[in-house]
């Protein structure tokens, strides 16, 4: 099996190697410039994104008196780097007992899969987890956490026909009870255009709050990274909704371009807590600017 780092690097392997062409060159010309710039756009970067790293990008041309295609290599790692460092904040879950996640996302995401690699990720670090099986639309969902977690040892709070908030709220007392470390509450996909569900996972949220004051601690949106500018749209509905404090973005391996990253940076700034390299359960890792930025341009 491929390491982690190789399969982002095959996932972003389309990006990289339209970058690497143009960093071949011999010559920076403006029409170099403008294929960097239409590189950008087409791997998901976003106009502000492409725009900031275009211009910082003449600056450095400019001020180092730069000639040469392959220098430009460097200073758009730099300049990645430099875009995509205030998403790496590590979550941290020490500071509550329990500490809760709250899960949301649309339909497909890999909201249940990541749940699955978060609870193996915190039993890895000595942690105990519990799992609340808050996607009470989705039969198969709460199915597939409850085999996941009697497979694993980890306990899932789940109702057969519950309503998503009265799991949640079983689910933070239950933790409370079990005095488990991290509980991580699922809830149901649904799109930012569906009102009346954003509306439901916010009463999930208060439910939560009302259960445990100060809880949820983080509220994470699982993003595939995939979905081109779709993204900022998700991320701005969610976070009006139940504000977000994370993201996990899943699909890296696949055919993703990557620069959704980028434009999340300069549009809707949210730090990316983990990315999904795969569907094993061991296919999850915490964000990396430097490596991400490697597999970009490495
Ligand atoms: P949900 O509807 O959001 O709960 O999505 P699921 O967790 O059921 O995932 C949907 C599909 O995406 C499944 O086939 C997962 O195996 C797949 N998936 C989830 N995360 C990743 C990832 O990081 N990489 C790849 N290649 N597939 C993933």
């Amino acid at each position: 099996k491929r390491s982690w780092a190789e399969r982002l690097k095959a996932g972003l392997a389309r990006t990289r190697q339209n970058l690497s062409g143009l960093f071949g060159r011999r010559r920076i010309d403006e029409e170099l410039l403008e294929e960097i710039e239409t590189t950008l756009l087409l791997a998901d970067c976003g106009v502000e994104a492409t725009q900031w790293l275009m211009d910082a990008l003449r600056r450095r041309i400019k001020k180092d008196g730069l000639t040469d295609a392959e220098q430009l290599r460097d200073v758009m790692a730099e300049l990645l780097t430099e875009l995509l460092l205030p998403l790496q904040q590590p979550l941290q879950v020490e500071a509550h007992q329990p500490f809760i996640i709250m899960v949301t996302g649309v339909n497909g995401a890999g909201k249940t899969t990541s749940i699955g690699k978060l609870a193996k990720y915190f039993q890895s670090q000595g942690k105990t987890v519990l799992l609340g099986a808050g996607d009470t639309f989705r039969a198969a969902a709460r199915e597939q956490l409850v085999v996941w977690g009697e497979r694993n040892g980890v306990p899932v709070i789940a109702q057969e026909h519950g309503d998503p908030a009265a799991v949640a709220f079983d689910a933070v007392q239950a933790a409370k009870a079990r005095g488990v470390d991290v509980a991580i509450i699922d809830t149901a996909g649904r799109l930012p255009t569906q009102l009346h569900l954003m509306e439901e996972i916010a009463k999930v949220r208060r439910v939560i709050a009302k259960a445990e004051p100060g809880a949820p601690h983080e509220v994470l949106l699982v993003l595939d990274a995939n979905i081109g500018q779709n993204a900022i749209t998700q991320v701005e509905a969610f976070d009006k909704a139940v504000g977000l404090t994370g993201l996990v973005l899943t699909k890296l391996d696949g055919t993703a371009k990557g620069g959704v990253i980028a434009a999340i940076a300069r549009r809707c700034p949210k730090p990316v807590r983990f990315i999904g390299v795969g569907e094993g359960i061991d296919d999850l890792r915490p964000f990396s600017a430097r490596e991400f930025v490697e597999a970009l341009l490495g």
